[in-house]
């Protein structure tokens, strides 16, 4: 597991400083059917999950993945649709889900995200800023069909969104829910995420009636694994603030979460300071 966190914590440091990195390989990608006109883009670790609703009228997509991908990632839409991606909503700034928008916007589709994310990405100067944005929630129609988005607070980041497919009970959730020991949450403070408004958040997306679930990383799921998760965001406050009381250092605190929760060096470097003083 050692060895897998750090493989894994190198990788996502890209996600962050992609800009300094020379561009690497595209991720080898794989298509995942949910339901006829529903399919996710999926592959390992970072970068994360796309979501594709398919109509006969263009595509609606949720995130689209690092810069590198966006070429792998339309050629395997190419195999399912001849229809243009008309909208593509990104659950939050990071570059693993928003990276694929200069590209995107080149090819004529309309970038969809919350308000909150888009000022991240103008203050990290950041290309392919979201052409429309919301505040708390908003409809995307298209041939018929919907796209739900809702921002229910801080989590991952202040401007995380959850987009709802209500016809297919489907929920793509970006990092607000990530799936897997190799993909633990991800408390990112500079970008305005908070571990106490996390559980509430996630406790207000649960209430959507929906049964499969696209976490931001890691496998197609359901409900009940997002339930999981959501106890976890307890755990580790609570864990944390026994720990503080009882006097333990921050060095201490950081073995915990990293034998605990499967926290990388990534994890503790975004995470483990604003924990400390969130929880006390
Ligand atoms: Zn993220």
């Amino acid at each position: 597991m050692k060895t897998l966190c750090k493989f894994f914590s190198a990788v996502l440091i890209t996600v962050f400083a992609s800009s300094s990195y020379a561009q690497p390989e595209p991720s080898a990608i794989e298509l995942i059917k949910i339901e006829d006109d529903l399919y996710v883009i999926h592959n390992p670790a970072v970068p994360g999950n796309v979501t594709v609703l398919l109509t006969d009228e263009g595509v609606i997509m949720v995130d689209n993945k690092f810069a590198w991908d966006y070429d792998n990632m339309m050629d395997m839409l190419a195999t399912i649709t001849d229809q243009p991606v008309k909208y593509v909503i990104n659950t939050h700034y990071h570059g693993d889900h928003s990276g694929g928008n200069e590209r995107a916007q080149a090819d004529g589709t309309v970038v969809v995200a919350s308000e909150n994310a888009r000022l991240k990405m103008v203050d990290a100067n950041q290309g392919g800023q979201p052409d429309v944005t919301l505040d708390e929630h908003a409809f995307v129609h298209l041939g018929g069909k919907v796209a739900e988005i809702f921002r229910f607070g801080r989590s991952h980041t202040d401007g995380d969104v959850v987009v709802y497919f209500p016809e297919h009970r489907v929920l793509a959730t970006g990092d607000m829910f990530t799936y897997g020991d190799d993909v633990p949450q991800l408390i990112d403070y500079a970008g305005g995420g908070s571990a106490r408004a996390w559980t509430r958040t996630l406790d207000q997306a649960l209430m959507l009636d929906f049964g499969t679930v696209v976490p931001g990383h890691g496998p197609v799921t359901n409900k009940a694994e997002m339930e999981n998760f959501r106890d976890v965001t307890v755990q580790i406050r609570r864990m944390t603030r026994e720990m503080i009381a009882a006097g333990s250092s921050r060095d201490e605190i950081a073995e915990m979460l990293r034998n605990e929760f499967h926290w990388a060096e990534l994890h503790l470097d975004r995470g483990l300071d604003g924990l400390i003083v969130e929880v006390q």
